[in-house]
């Protein structure tokens, strides 16, 4: 492992959707913990930009992220043209970001900040990525950790290598962050891309937070939207279980019949016209065959919109010239 060696700068990409309850208590917080970063002489960081991406929110976020710029030199705005959603308001941060080290945290700070210094000195031990790893997920309450636990469960019975109890609390390294932004699909689900980049990897536990201000602002739907992506973003299993359950079902007819046109011959007089056996099977059946036809069109969809190639993003406006001069074209 090579050990870095010169000062290096970081940038800190915070993904903001109506976040202007909390972001005037988190800011003042995040900005404080990297001065005192930078002043302390027993790591090499040498300075830092904290970079909020303001995720088209409909409150005051968008003038407070820019009050906060003309009050402190290191702060840097970027405004998206409308809601792209946490995956994407994040990829806008990591795409504009260009310093010697990347850091993405939560605009709530339910991640415990104090946790960057593990990741500041795992990067100058040689780590390329560093990840927190949630070890205390009590404040989530029963309804979301149980959920997380059974969602990481089915993730690994389909084949998918996800690291448990990472968000998107990370610390990556230039050269990860440039291979990260190779990946080009539309449907982001960037923790599962994370484990297939390769490079050193340290994990950095820590106790998750409850929410310092505000309500949480990931919907049940945008909760199920992003599960279902990192299930047909990495594997195509469930196509696969539905071959294999329709050659069950195929295979088991074929018998079914062999043995009822013994039966028709053999003891023909014996058969009982039945309506439940008639009827259940076609119920069974149809629903078998929705179900697979439901799975089928969410891959094809996720097709037909990756070929579009749409944009993941888009930039309204930045705080200042050196960040517009990032703005490349997706
Ligand atoms: N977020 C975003 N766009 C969205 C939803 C959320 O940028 O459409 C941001 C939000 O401002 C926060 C982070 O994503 O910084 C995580 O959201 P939240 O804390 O609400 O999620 P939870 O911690 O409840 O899962
Ligand atoms: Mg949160």
């Amino acid at each position: 492992m090579t050990t870095i060696k010169g000062p290096y700068y970081a940038d800190v990409v915070v993904p903001c959707f109506n976040e202007e309850e909390a972001l005037p208590e988190t800011a003042p917080v995040i900005l404080d913990f990297f001065r005192t970063l930078v002043a302390d002489r027993s790591n090499r960081l040498t300075g830092f930009r904290l970079i909020l991406v303001n995720d088209g929110s409909s409150d005051g976020t968008w003038s407070l992220i820019e009050r906060l710029c003309a009050a402190n030199p290191e702060v840097e705005g970027v405004m998206l043209s409308r809601n792209f959603g946490h995956q994407s308001a994040m990829l806008a941060g990591l795409t504009i970001a260009d310093a010697d080290v990347i850091l993405t945290m939560d605009a709530d700070l339910q991640d415990d900040i104090e946790a960057v210094r593990g990741m500041i000195s795992a990067y100058e031990d040689g780590a390329h990525l560093a990840l927190g790893v949630r070890n205390d997920r009590s404040s989530d309450g029963r309804g979301k950790s149980g959920s997380a636990n059974a969602y990481y469960r089915l993730l690994s019975a389909l084949g998918i290598r996800i690291i448990e109890n990472h968000a998107d609390f990370r610390l990556m390294s230039r050269t990860a962050l440039a291979a990260l932004l190779q990946y080009r699909e539309v449907n982001l689900f960037l923790r599962g891309l994370i484990p297939t980049l390769g490079f050193p990897v340290t994990l950095v536990p820590y106790a998750r937070k409850p929410r310092t201000a505000g309500e949480t602002k990931y919907t049940l739907r945008k909760m199920l939207r992003l599960a279902l992506d990192g299930i047909t973003s990495f594997t195509v299993m469930p196509l696969r279980i539905i071959a294999a359950t329709g050659a069950v079902i195929f295979l088991g007819t074929i018998l079914a019949s062999l043995f009822f046109l013994y039966v028709y011959f053999a003891h023909s007089s014996d058969i009982v016209p039945g309506w439940a056996s008639t009827v259940l099977p076609m119920l069974f059946l149809g629903g078998v065959q929705l179900l697979s036809i439901g799975v089928l069109g969410e891959y094809v969809g996720k097709i037909y919109l990756e070929t579009k190639r749409r944009p993941r993003f888009i930039i309204q406006e930045t705080t200042s010239e050196a960040l517009d001069a990032n703005v490349r074209a997706e």
